[in-house]
């Protein structure tokens, strides 16, 4: 295994940068909120470290990429930033996120809640979920793996026309997976950030997707019409578990996070790592490392306290307070779905211990 490990003079510089309106920009912050971004530098800090390398497919090695400092960020004219007026995320759910129509309502409003606490400030609001037959985009089955796919470029063409005025950004997500064109073989997302809109799938973070019992295989694709999407009726999605949600919490704003303009992280262990396979994708962690974290609270304009507070506050808060009514005919169950945050457990260990820093 080895170490991306900078030097504390390196890692201030990139967290405070040596130009003077940003060190004076950094000194206006909060005491307490300096205290905990001053961390990154900090030898021998217990809330973060350095980035880890486990194999030579792991992203950092084989996508060599420019680092990006906090001056880059905050200097880069082409970023996006939320502006008076343009202040929403939207979420466009396409098809079911499990399956049946109540466990995908409630895995969307996790999904909400979770953006709501880690972009504070903004507002994050569900677009109504739609079949994938209502975006008209092509789809295929996988030739090796025979799952279904749906053409991403052909979604994001669809998001932009739909896209609100006040939107900062529409994000799609779908348990479906995706492919950028013919000779691809999967894609787990893409986005154009002027645009601002994103497409990003679940799919292959289900427990069984890489497995020989994975249900969501399809022997034969048999389509009446072009229109005959009939197909995604009935089809299998991965179990809302735990680590399902866990895994798309991470997707979400890590995917997000780059549509603000923060490109991949090369500082300290963090969500905005590279990820190019699932074991790298579960090893980055949820949040972000102070470096980053400077760039998105300069672009939302959050108090990191409150930020932190919201997030244990979304773990521990319980999925749905209002009562279900089952429609009469339906032939769901009435089911009380309690939040799956089992995974996030060590994860609020350490937010708690931040916002200990945050507090003094
Ligand atoms: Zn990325
Ligand atoms: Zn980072």
């Amino acid at each position: 295994m080895q170490t991306v490990r900078h030097s504390e003079h390196t890692l201030k510089t990139a967290l405070i940068s040596k130009n003077p309106e940003l060190v004076k920009q950094y000194e206006q912050l909060d005491p307490r909120e300096q205290r905990l971004l001053n961390e990154a530098f900090r030898p021998g800090s217990d809330l973060f470290g350095p980035i880890t390398l486990h194999s030579p497919s792991d992203w950092i090695i084989s996508h060599p990429e420019a680092p990006q400092d906090f001056e880059e960020f905050f200097s880069d004219l082409h970023r996006k930033s939320p502006s008076s007026g343009k202040q929403t995320i939207y979420i466009q759910c396409i098809g079911l996120l499990g399956n049946t129509r109540s466990i995908s309502e409630e895995y969307l409003k996790w999904l909400k809640g979770y953006c709501e606490a880690f972009f504070y400030g903004l507002t994050v609001k569900l677009l109504e979920p739609i079949p994938v037959s209502a975006t008209r985009c092509s789809f295929r089955v996988n030739d090796s793996t025979r799952n279904l796919q749906i053409h991403a470029g052909q979604i994001l063409t669809f998001l932009k026309k739909k896209k609100p005025e006040d939107a900062f950004c529409v994000v799609g997500i779908t348990m479906i997976d995706l492919y950028p064109r013919d000779s691809w073989n999967f894609v787990f997302g893409q986005a154009s950030l002027t645009e601002g809109v994103g497409i990003f799938s679940f799919a292959r973070y289900g427990a069984d997707f890489h497995s020989s019992h994975f249900k969501g295989q399809v022997k034969q694709l048999e389509r009446k019409s072009s229109s005959d999407y009939s197909v995604f009726d009935d089809y299998d999605l991965p179990e809302a578990t735990s680590v399902l949600l866990l895994r798309s919490c991470k997707t979400l704003t890590h995917e997000i996070g780059h549509i603000f303009g923060l490109r991949h992280c090369q500082w300290l262990a963090c969500l905005m790592q590279g990820s190019n396979h699932l074991e790298e994708a579960d090893r980055r962690p949820l949040d972000l490392c102070p470096i980053c974290l400077r760039k998105l609270q300069s672009a939302v304009g959050f108090r990191l306290r409150d930020r932190c507070k919201a997030l244990v506050k979304w773990i521990d808060a319980e999925s749905t307070d209002t009562p279900r009514v089952t429609p009469k005919h339906s032939r769901e169950e009435l089911v009380t779905l309690p939040k799956p945050v089992e995974a996030f457990k060590e994860w609020k260990e350490w937010i708690t211990r931040c916002l200990a820093v945050l507090q003094k």
